[in-house]
């Protein structure tokens, strides 16, 4: 009798913009109609490109890591990292569509920027965390232009948004030394001053892109005191004119649990010679700039990674039979999708609120309430979209039954790669720590209720009109206990469930506004689940 056998078809991930009821609801209904119709073709095509040669690039690169080679045949010293071939067409794209450039062209204005992060939505799961670099190009650039710097901005910032693959650059943000990443004040890195040159002294613990042609660092100037006060932010180049190092010794590569494509090194600095970007002192404040571009990067990919996992989950929950049925027709597995569906809706139209108000920075737009909600967004955002990708990313490994667990299906490495989205660019302590020593945290927080009650007022049904209530109460809860708690241990304790709080509220909120927005569209039905489900799941971490 010949063996049964039973062969599983592979799962294909959806096209992220044109099968994704939330990307296209969304630019269909948030845009102005001009805009959206002008960028659907790009979005299409770099949608076809990610589910297509791009997601097979990923799984055929799989086992590829980046290289490092220390020295040459013939002992010299090169410290040399070859990329993967995954990582060399992510750039070739990335300069191709302008991932960096767009918000610099700004050829649609202050929705430029929401332009640029729909495409980075459709491009970040397939590229094994190529995001990273782009992030940090884009905020590189962005803390030039904020210091005046006219010779470096000259210099810098067309490299870092050029189309051109031969004059691309990317930029590193190297900050973390092994005295610590969140507390960065305690940096060892010397800046000696001798005959005008500045030359920097130190080891930096994690530079992820290392591969970068410039990077914005932290150093003391000799002299200065303690603390990110005393530290200057300095501006450098990797390599001289000949592609020597730039006094730069690449110790090792990382050995980590995910962004296994990323090459985050361990740099000695022993003489490197770097300018000023502005000022001997205060770097840590002059850096903010990148922190608020690469912590919006940050929770764009947070949402990317989920919307593709479930893509995923969706395709193998309809080929995938267990107890006679598919795992779709089953109402557990239905119910099981639709909370990371919700979940990640949530974090989608978060992230793209908090898009959409740097965008407007950037045109200078905002009112003080505006700009206030966007300094207190960043980091709540940031926060809330990072804890959402681990969770949801775990829920999807299992959704796969054990498929899930096998490497050579492609789909553990979304959990190990999202690991790294709360503990980059500020944990979760950290962040609401930050949060509330702001000076503006009334305003902000004044601004963010305001922009919730606009976006509840949507609700036209009873439902919906409940959902807003849940929003509502969880900020007034939120903001209450902020005024009620002034023990300084019992603020600390309750900081991270402050800050959840109000971005899941403020998820909740936007989610009303959203289905209200699509009533009577094809999207109607998605939407308003997604919405119901969230406010099921709970939004309040702040009760009893
Ligand atoms: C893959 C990867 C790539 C990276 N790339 C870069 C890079 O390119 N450039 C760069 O500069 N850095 C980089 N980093 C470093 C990263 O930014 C830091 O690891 C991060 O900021 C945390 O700093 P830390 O490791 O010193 O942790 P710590 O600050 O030691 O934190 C340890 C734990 O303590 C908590 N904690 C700390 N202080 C407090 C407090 N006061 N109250 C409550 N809890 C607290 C934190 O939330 C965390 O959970 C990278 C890290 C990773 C994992």
């Amino acid at each position: 009798m010949p063996f049964q056998t039973f062969v599983q078809p592979e799962p294909r991930p959806r096209h992220g913009f044109r099968e994704d009821w939330l990307v296209r609801s969304f630019v269909r209904s948030r845009l102005p109609p001009g805009v959206a119709r002008a960028i659907e073709p790009e979005l299409d095509e770099l949608g076809t490109r990610a589910v297509g040669p791009l997601w097979d690039l990923q799984r055929a690169d799989r086992l590829n890591e980046p290289r490092l080679t220390t020295f040459d045949a013939w002992g010299n010293r090169v410290d040399h990292i070859e990329l993967t071939p995954l990582w060399r067409e992510a750039e070739r794209l990335a300069v191709h569509y302008g991932l960096t450039a767009k918000p610099q062209e700004r050829r649609y204005g202050s929705w430029s920027r929401v332009h640029q992060f729909l495409l980075v939505h459709l491009f970040h799961p397939v590229t094994d965390v190529y995001t990273c670099p782009l992030a940090m190009t884009d905020g590189a650039g962005r803390t030039l232009l904020a210091s005046g710097n006219q010779a470096l901005i000259e210099r810098a910032v067309p490299r870092l948004t050029s189309r051109d693959p031969a004059r691309y650059w990317t930029s590193g943000q190297w900050m973390t030394e092994a005295t610590g990443g969140s507390d960065v004040g305690l940096s060892l890195t010397r800046a000696e001053l001798r005959d005008g040159v500045w030359r920097l002294h130190g080891k930096k613990w994690f530079t992820s892109a290392a591969t970068s042609q410039m990077a914005l660092t932290l150093a003391r100037p000799e002299g200065n005191g303690p603390g990110g006060g005393g530290l200057a932010l300095f501006y450098l180049e990797t390599r001289d004119a000949d592609g020597q190092l730039n006094g730069i010794r690449v110790e090792r590569l990382k050995d980590k649990l995910g962004t296994r494509k990323v090459p985050t090194a361990e740099l000695t600095l022993d003489g490197t010679v770097a300018q000023l970007v502005a000022g001997t002192t205060q770097g840590t404040r002059r850096i903010e700039p990148m922190l608020r571009v690469t912590r919006t990067w940050n929770s764009v990919c947070a949402a990317s990674f989920l919307r593709h996992g479930l893509g995923l989950a969706e395709d193998y929950a309809v080929r995938r039979v267990a107890f006679g049925a598919a795992l779709a027709a089953q109402p557990l597995h239905r119910a099981t999708l639709d909370d990371v569906d919700a979940e990640s809706a949530g974090a989608f139209l978060l992230a793209f609120l908090l898009v959409e108000l740097l965008g407007r920075d950037e045109g200078g737009e905002l009112d003080a309430g505006e700009a206030a909600l966007l300094r207190l967004l960043t980091p709540v955002a940031k926060a809330t979209t990072g804890k959402q990708a681990t969770a949801g990313a775990s829920e999807l490994i299992e959704a796969f039954g054990g498929a899930g667990y096998i490497e050579d299906t492609g789909i553990p490495v979304l959990l190990r790669d999202a690991q790294v989205l709360p503990i980059w660019e500020g944990t979760t302590n950290v962040l609401s720590l930050d949060l509330l020593l702001r000076a503006d945290l009334d305003q902000g927080l004044a601004a963010l209720r305001q922009r919730a009650v606009r976006a509840c007022s949507a609700a036209a049904d009873g439902e919906l009109r409940s959902a807003g209530a849940a929003s509502l109460a969880a900020v007034d809860r939120a903001m209450g206990w902020h005024r009620g708690t002034s023990d300084p241990s019992a603020r600390q304790r309750g900081a991270r469930h402050f800050t959840l709080t109000l971005g899941r509220a403020l998820q909740l909120a936007l989610l009303v506004e959203h289905a209200a927005a699509l009533s009577g569209t094809d999207d109607s039905d998605a939407a308003r689940q997604a919405c119901l489900v969230f406010q099921r799941l709970g939004v309040d971490l702040l009760r009893d």
